[in-house]
């Protein structure tokens, strides 16, 4: 596709032009074309954005997780070979950029206080040393648990060849992008 010469100039020039054809609705999903620029709206409220992610996203068919039966290690070395990656830029306003860091802090706080009680706990006697090192530990895994939760900015749903779908976009800002613009989708 050739460029229109008389397209206004980009805003951001460090973010390129929004081609909307690229990027489109599909129920709650997001569908983009690989290397697709997304709307520079917040994900989560459609509003102006102040704080950018650069995220590069991971995918391989469900099928693959089978691989777990034959323990960790094997499963992680095909991972590696069938996974599919693409990059996105993405963005959040203020408030919802707050917010997100203030989870992800007190998330990684839980797990180092959870780390100091169970290490307290070693050198604890008796039942106190129970309680902190069960104590402990379900910090230590709620923290973990919290920031896999929180931390994501999207759920990637699925990267083929030339297009990837994500969930976790908000309402409002996939009521923006032209619905079925881009093509159907094949599964
Ligand atoms: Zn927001």
């Amino acid at each position: 596709m050739t460029a229109n010469p008389y397209a206004p100039p980009a805003v951001d020039s460090r973010l390129g032009v929004f081609d909307p054809t690229g990027v489109w609705r599909d129920g709650d999903h997001l569908v983009w074309r690989l290397g697709a620029q997304w709307p520079d709206r917040c994900l989560r409220c459609n509003g102006p954005v102040t704080r950018r992610y650069r995220r590069e996203l991971y995918w391989h068919a469900a099928g693959w997780y089978l691989v777990l039966l034959l323990g960790p290690i094997p499963y992680i070395v095909v991972a590696l070979l069938v996974r599919r990656r693409t990059r996105i830029e993405v963005g959040l306003c203020r408030e919802h950029a707050d917010a997100r860091t203030n989870r992800l802090l007190a998330a990684w706080g839980a797990f180092v206080l959870g780390l100091v009680a169970m290490v307290s706990g070693c050198s604890a006697r008796g039942g106190s040393a129970a309680a902190q090192l069960l104590g402990g530990l379900a910090l230590v895994l709620g923290g973990l648990v919290a920031v896999a939760v929180v931390g994501p900015l999207v759920r990637v749903v699925r990267i083929d060849r030339d297009q990837a779908r994500a969930a976790g976009v908000a309402g409002e800002y996939l009521d923006d992008l032209d619905r079925g613009s881009g093509g159907a989708w094949r599964v």
